[in-house]
């Protein structure tokens, strides 16, 4: 705790595409970029779980129109999670920063099981929480993963590390010229609106639990230091 105010407790979402630098596998220069930047804002005081996505190797709804049995692929999708947690894990460890691993899948020789008491003693003691294996459940996205584990751990807030865009447009920015970069919405504005700041279960979740979300672009060097510090970029998403 500093100054009797609660310590700054935050949960930040990287996506597979963080980790493979836009293409399939991984690049380790980014990720170590990445861990630097957390390193910053963990030396300041503020307290850093991380969910991990994985599209850089699998994604379950792409395997399964290739033939493969959704739910199997599906955790092929959370295996690849994992993957990005021990790289990250290792380039913190590296920037010095104490962090876990903790799946959601039971793979002990690798990483502690998710347990949520276990992970805010880690948070409170300044140590990195990485989360692997996304649910450990089929049909569910590291989107949704986010918003609950910020639920369970008690995080203040969501933060959303895109790639390409630097926050939420009224349409796509890539493909809409006259798209227009949107400073503050509501959930029910970006579900209604279908504007897909991250599925939509996350989003029920964070707005029916009061949770707010920050969207800001990762190409920025910087920004995640930036986000984790609490400083306004990007867009907010609020109940
Ligand atoms: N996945 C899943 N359950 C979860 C989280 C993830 O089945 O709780 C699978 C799903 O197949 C997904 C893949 O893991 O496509 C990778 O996660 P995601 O697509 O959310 O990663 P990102 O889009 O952030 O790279």
């Amino acid at each position: 705790k500093r100054g009797g105010s609660p310590a700054r407790r935050v949960l930040l979402k990287l996506s597979g595409e963080t980790f493979g630098g836009g293409s399939i596998g991984l690049a380790p220069d980014v990720v170590q970029r990445v861990a630097a930047e957390i390193a910053v804002a963990v030396r300041a005081g503020v307290q850093v779980a991380v969910v991990v996505g994985g599209g850089n190797f699998f994604r379950g709804a792409e395997l399964s129109q290739r033939g493969l049995d959704r739910a199997r692929a599906d955790y092929m999708g959370m295996l690849g999670t994992v993957m990005n947690c021990l790289a990250l894990q290792d380039f913190l460890e590296q920037a010095g920063v104490v962090t876990r691993v903790q799946t959601a899948i039971t793979m002990g020789q690798v990483a502690e099981p998710y347990i949520p008491l276990k992970a805010i003693r880690h948070l409170e003691k300044g140590r990195v929480v990485i989360f692997g294996a996304g649910a450990g459940m089929p049909f569910f996205s590291t989107d949704t993963v986010a918003a609950q584990r910020a639920l369970e751990t008690h995080c203040q807030e969501v933060l959303m590390g895109k790639n390409g865009v630097d926050g939420v447009y009224t349409a796509d920015p890539r493909r809409d010229p006259d798209a227009v970069k949107l400073d503050h919405l509501t959930y029910t504005d970006a579900l209604v609106r279908d504007l897909t700041v991250m599925d939509a279960t996350a989003m029920s979740l964070c707005r029916d639990n009061d949770v707010t979300m920050r969207v800001f672009g990762m190409n920025e060097p910087g920004n995640v230091t930036r986000a984790l510090e609490g400083e306004k970029i990007g867009t907010l998403v609020t109940a």
